[in-house]
């Protein structure tokens, strides 16, 4: 097997077992790794830590599998991983109120690049890395042997990263296992259900990872005027029809995403288009723009919720992205009404808590709105933070109240 052998300091996160080892932390290479095959890692003494998967064109040169001398990474290993996934994932294949949720969440389930959700009984993979697509059969191999009740398996790695990684394009979408999935399938969540385009929607289809947000944040919305922006298919104003909203207003850019909304709130209501109308609107619109809009027609609601896609991929954009953050935050805490509720979400990894935090007093400053924070919320159980990945933690969310 190659070697790849690490610096003297440069080798301590992965001794710490953190799953990325950087170009600038190799000492030298031993043998010529192909694109994703596993190499053995050694620290700077000369011993073995463990095995990864070779990304020659990625500043993320190894992504670790195993952290065991004795247990190199070949196909029983892998096997094994997914294997420890779908057993974590037990109360989930057990629990009557879901049908759909996360079987593998990458380098925080010890996959890296490797993500699987379960839609029924689809799986949609999302293979990101080098070492992802190198052990592509095993995995799918791995997911009919351990998850009797399977149809299908659904490529959908139709991701930048690839790119980043020297990974092909081509052939990054279909079925590599079983039957062809549905049109549409239907994601059970609680009391609602959504249907998932699991070919052209966002990621694989769905955002599973706000689940236990839904049910966090709808549980306020009884008789609540709602505004959902970044609404997608309708998850967060669904979940609050479903708990006995008075209405709900979803605001996106896309098309498809607020047609597959209405789709849903019809299924939901099961009444007349016109009741319906009463009850739900679908507005195509820039939340930048429409929160504005608002203002100025003095409209106001007494739940809003925030729900932006990654407005900083890495630190660099961190200031632009806090700008935008914050400037959506104070049109809606002024858009409030006095004892409103608002949800704000952040799902980029590079802004921390901490700022984002500080992002919201600003927004309550710059607002002169008197915000108290009453919950906070996370990524849902089945997406989990490994001790030894922080940047695993990357959905964070605060529900506050206004008292002004
Ligand atoms: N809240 C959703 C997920 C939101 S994903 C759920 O629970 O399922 C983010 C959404 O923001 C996407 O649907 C995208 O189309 C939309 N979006 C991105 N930029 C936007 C903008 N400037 N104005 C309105 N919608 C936007």
């Amino acid at each position: 097997m190659n070697i790849v052998y690490l610096k003297p300091k440069r080798d301590f996160p992965t001794i710490r077992r953190h799953p990325w080892i950087f170009s600038g932390a190799i000492q030298n290479v031993q043998g010529s790794p192909s694109i994703g095959e596993t190499v053995e890692v050694r620290d700077s003494k000369g011993c073995c830590i463990g095995y990864g998967s070779y990304s020659p064109h990625s500043q993320i040169r190894v992504r670790m599998l195993s952290f065991d001398s004795a247990k190199p990474a070949n196909a029983e290993f892998i096997d094994s991983l997914v294997k420890s996934c779908i057993d974590r994932r037990k109360n989930f294949f057990e629990n009557p109120e879901i049908n759909s949720f996360r079987l593998i969440h990458g380098e925080s389930d010890s996959l890296p690049g490797v993500t699987i959700d379960l839609y029924d009984s689809w799986a949609v993979v999302q293979l990101a890395s080098a070492g992802a697509e190198y052990w592509k059969d095993t995995i799918v191999n791995a997911l009919k042997k351990h998850i009797p009740s399977l149809r299908g398996v659904y490529n959908r790695s139709d991701v930048d990263n690839r790119e980043r990684e020297g990974l092909s394009m081509e052939n990054v979408k279909g079925v590599l296992w079983g039957e062809e999935p549905p049109e549409l399938i239907q994601v059970k969540e609680g009391d609602t259900k959504i249907y998932v385009d699991v070919r052209n929607g966002h990621k694989t289809g769905f955002y599973l990872d706000q689940r236990s947000a839904r049910a966090a944040v709808a549980k306020y919305s009884k008789g609540c005027e709602v505004l959902n922006c970044f609404s997608y298919t309708g998850g967060f104003g669904l979940a609050c029809l479903a708990q006995g909203a008075k209405h709900v207003t979803n605001l996106d850019l896309s098309k498809s995403a607020l047609e597959l909304a209405k789709k849903n709130s019809r299924e939901l209501l099961g009444c007349g288009e016109e009741e319906i109308s009463q009850k739900v609107d679908f507005v195509c619109a820039d939340v930048f723009k429409q929160l504005r809009l608002y203002r100025d027609q003095a409209k106001s609601f007494d739940l809003i919720v925030l729900d932006p896609p990654k407005f900083a991929e890495s630190k660099a954009q961190l200031n632009r992205a806090a700008r935008g953050y914050k400037d959506i935050n104070v049109l809606a805490m002024k858009l409030l009404k006095k004892g409103g509720i608002l949800a704000t979400f952040s799902c980029s990894g590079a802004m921390t808590e901490d700022l984002f935090v500080k992002m919201l007093s600003d927004a309550a400053f710059d607002s002169k709105c008197d915000m108290h924070i009453i919950e906070r919320t996370m990524q849902a159980a089945d997406h989990p933070v490994s001790l030894s990945f922080p940047e695993g933690l990357y959905l964070k969310g605060y529900i506050l109240s206004k008292s002004n």
